[in-house]
């Protein structure tokens, strides 16, 4: 069965299509600058990378696009061969605790969380109804990015403000990534050979959070009511003490907005090195000694530590840590500063296997008290899997 996994931005729709359930990929692409000037889109298929220029005026022309080229590319012989279309919704607040097929109901209730989304709940209905308009006959699934954490209790989930904030307004810990965490969960069952896991699952891109899973559920997650609480981001600065919004705007004269767009755009990696918000260049600079590439890095890393020691902690048993996302994937040198600093857990990192480059690996070493892994993310699959299951 052909099924499209999406994840449509603003101005960009990224998609793969699989033959489930054998999950291979039968073509991929991503579509950008959708209704900006200088739209583009590129494709992936039998190995070989495709770009052309298109004016896109917006997502449904898009999805025409999409739906020609499947066709001239014979990846589908007519558009009934499409049989169901998941979408990556970002929140699903404490609605939908799993994936979900697409109705008018759904769709009202992911409008109606536009407002604890701004930036991506609107831009995923976009998505949701151009596929609606092009291919009405496909079932649609909304694969949410809270979902897998809604096992997160109240005492975790709570913010430790006012409850009538929670009773009235859903004020709470949601939290995000939950595809990825539940994609590294359900590989460490069947690399551990093990129905009920305890991890503690970093991953860490650009956006990046570690979760605590017990018995295969997510119970905490660094991320909070949005994405910018817990650990140092590319741009966004995590846990942040929220009295120096005012006095920033104070002493700087700046509106509440642009004090939360420093947060959100120039504060993490980017904010404390003033080099950069990605990774590579801070590791470039970190090993030339620049001082503040070091300083980022380290508190970077030192956030990462205090949140695996807390889970830790919190979880008593701990089958595995998994590192996962760009940096958690590629970088070793991040790796092994985190888990040299884990030394008081006797959690030991291998330097060789360290090194390794492979979708999935063991980096610890034979002494360590719990294996750490790398674990290479795969959120599209995921999307597709679980859209493929609620066609059965
Ligand atoms: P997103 O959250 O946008 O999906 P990714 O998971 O792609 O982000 O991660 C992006 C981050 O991964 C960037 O900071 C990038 O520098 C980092 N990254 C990618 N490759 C490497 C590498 N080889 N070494 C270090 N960091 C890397």
């Amino acid at each position: 069965m052909k099924v499209l996994s999406v994840n449509a931005g603003s101005s960009s729709l990224k998609f793969q299509m699989y033959e489930m359930p054998q999950e291979e990929v039968l073509i991929s692409g991503v579509f950008e600058r959708i209704g900006i000037d200088g739209s583009f889109y590129s494709l992936k298929i039998n190995g070989k990378k495709i770009k052309k220029e298109k004016v896109l005026k917006d997502h449904d022309m898009a999805v025409s696009v999409l739906i020609d080229e499947l066709l001239a590319n014979n990846v589908v012989e007519s558009l009934e061969d499409i049989k169901a279309v998941g979408h990556r919704v970002v929140h699903g607040g404490d609605k939908y605790s799993d994936s979900v097929v697409i109705d008018d109901d759904v769709l009202n209730t992911i409008v109606g969380l536009s407002d604890l989304a701004p930036l991506h709940n609107p831009a995923n209905v976009i998505g949701i109804k151009a596929f609606f308009n092009k291919i009405p006959n496909a079932i649609a699934v909304a694969v949410f990015d809270t979902a897998f954490h809604q096992t997160i209790e109240k005492e975790e989930f709570l913010s430790s403000g006012p409850i009538e904030w929670y009773e009235n307004h859903k004020v709470r810990k949601y939290s995000f990534h939950g595809t990825s965490h539940k994609y590294i969960t359900e590989r460490m069952k069947s690399i551990l050979n093990k129905k009920e896991v305890n991890l503690i699952t970093c991953h860490l891109g650009n956006g990046a959070s570690i979760s605590a899973i017990k018995g295969g559920q997510s119970k905490d997650s660094t991320m909070g009511f949005t994405p910018n609480a817990g650990l140092i981001m590319g741009t966004r600065s995590g846990d942040f003490d929220f009295t120096i919004i005012p006095y920033i705007m104070e002493v700087e004269n700046k509106t509440l907005e642009e004090v939360l767009n420093d947060l959100n755009k120039k504060s993490g990696l980017l904010g404390i090195s003033g080099i950069s918000s990605d990774s590579r260049d801070i590791e470039e600079e970190f090993l030339n000694n620049e001082k503040n590439a070091v300083l980022a890095q380290n508190m970077y890393v030192k956030r990462i530590v205090a949140y695996i020691a807390k889970y830790f902690v919190f979880l008593k048993e701990v089958d595995a840590i998994t590192f996962s996302g760009g940096i958690g994937e590629n970088s070793s040198i991040t790796r092994k500063m985190i888990l040299d600093e884990l030394e008081a857990l006797n959690i030991k990192v291998d330097k060789v296997s360290n090194e390794k480059r492979e979708d999935e690996f063991l980096i610890s070493s034979k002494e360590s008290k719990v294996d750490c892994y790398v674990i290479k993310t795969d959120e599209e699959v995921m999307i597709a899997k679980e859209t493929y299951d609620l066609t059965k």
